[in-house]
């Protein structure tokens, strides 16, 4: 970040709000929501989540108790029924979350980043009555942004939006929406003109179910089974103009901001992954004897616990920073991208090395390891695929060498 933009972002804090930016303290309310978080991960989810994964099974009990805890509004303001904190929490809560179950853990960030935080920050009062505060207290909210020819490349999106009249139709293919099944509304990007190119994408917003609109096959995944993914295909979806989030031609600039803050979602996804393979193995090596002792006895097996736990912190400190930039109105596109690629690749490092360390009972179900190594690897590649979080990073490195 070029020093003007530190010295914008410090002016007229107190000392202690600028100890916070630089090492990141958690305030006492951090502390205890960390451990609410963990006291309901450890009872409500660790204990179902390998039947969630087995079954690809919806979390729908649990989901209902993390709206009335107010995890499911957690950067949203309370005037629309939020529990109006700010993203270090959000890093926090979807982290705790995400160790008591990794699908859990995307069900609640994508709802938080790219749905309801989305509302609060562009919907109008009217948008917000009908789309945000219903879906504060357990009902979840969708994002479609991706397309089958359209992952990385945004600007290629070719589903449609024609007026006519007072209407807008839809037409076309959005894929990959997480909680499209269980969802009650989306956020679709279409073009309103596709020589437009980047400038004629536009944000709209859809109740569900509604005519004209279908949902594809629920997708057989890897891993994070709990959390659903399917495609929705848009066949003259008559959309009134009052439904169109923020301006029109303005999607694309949408869809990155918002997903600056979705990449501290899903670091923080990430971080949970991580720990709970860490937990796994350092708990598996002090039980497991092998020639005559504990394995954690042994040199190569200390090792990589302190690799992995280097990797895990070192994350969760990118992570937390990207999270407190996240509320200063400077936009953190390379911390963001630092934090998604450390976290995601200490997610798949950590998981990888839990397997190695439980040798033959890494590798079976009756252990938790190979679903943490399944659900680690979804989170190098959604929220931008690592290779362009790599291009974001070294883009603005290298222009802060030219400055
Ligand atoms: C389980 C799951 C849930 C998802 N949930 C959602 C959701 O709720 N909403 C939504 O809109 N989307 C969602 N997505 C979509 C996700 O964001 C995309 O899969 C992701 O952006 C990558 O797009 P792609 O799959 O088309 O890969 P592609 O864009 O085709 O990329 C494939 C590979 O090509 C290379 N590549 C591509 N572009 C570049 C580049 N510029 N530089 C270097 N290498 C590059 C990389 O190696 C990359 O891994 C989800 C995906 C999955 C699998």
């Amino acid at each position: 970040m070029a020093l003007r933009n530190i010295t914008k972002l410090l002016k007229n804090r107190t000392l202690p709000q600028c100890i916070r930016y630089f090492s990141i303290i958690l305030t006492n309310e951090h502390e205890m929501l960390q451990k609410t978080c963990r006291d309901f991960a450890e009872s409500e989810l660790k204990p179902v989540a390998a039947q969630l994964d087995k079954e690809h099974k919806f979390p729908t009990e649990q989901i209902k108790k993390l709206g009335e805890l107010g995890l499911l509004s957690i950067n949203v303001s309370e005037k629309w029924g939020g529990s109006n904190l700010d993203s270090l929490s959000l890093a926090i809560a979807v982290e705790e979350i995400a160790r008591g179950c990794g699908g859990t853990g995307t069900i609640v960030s994508v709802h938080n980043c790219l749905y309801v935080n989305l509302l609060d920050r562009l919907g109008t009062d009217a948008q917000k009555e009908t789309f945000l505060r219903p879906f504060t207290g357990g009902t979840l909210g969708c994002f479609a942004l991706s397309e089958p020819d359209a992952g990385s490349d945004v600007g290629a999106i070719s589903t449609t939006a024609i007026l006519d009249g007072d209407h807008y139709i839809l037409n076309g293919t959005k894929s990959w929406v997480t909680s499209g099944y269980e969802g009650k509304a989306v956020v679709v990007f279409a073009t309103v003109d596709k020589k437009q190119k980047h400038k004629g994408i536009t944000a709209f917003l859809i109740p569900l179910p509604y005519q004209g609109l279908s949902l594809g096959k629920k997708e057989d995944k890897m891993g994070i089974r709990a959390s659903s993914t399917c495609n929705i295909i848009l066949e003259d979806v008559r959309i009134p103009k009052e439904n169109v989030l923020g301006n029109v031609g303005e999607g694309f600039k949408i869809a990155m901001s918002q997903l600056d803050n979705a990449r501290v979602g899903i670091s923080a996804q990430a971080l949970g992954i991580a720990q709970a393979a860490l937990d796994c193995a350092v708990d598996y090596s002090s039980q497991r004897k092998a020639f005559g002792r504990p394995i954690n006895e042994m040199q190569a097996v200390q090792l990589r616990i302190a690799e992995m736990a280097v990797a895990l912190e070192s994350a969760r400190l990118l992570v937390w920073r990207a999270a407190v930039l996240c509320d200063e109105p400077v936009r953190s596109s390379k911390e963001s991208s630092m934090a998604k690629l450390a976290a995601s690749q200490a997610a798949t490092f950590v998981s990888h090395n839990a397997i190695q360390i439980l040798g033959g009972m890494g590798y079976v179900t009756d252990m938790p390891a190979e679903r943490h190594y399944r659900d680690a690897r979804i989170t190098e590649i959604y929220a931008g695929v690592n290779d362009v979080h790599k291009q974001i990073i070294a883009g603005q490195i290298i222009k802060s060498y030219q400055n």
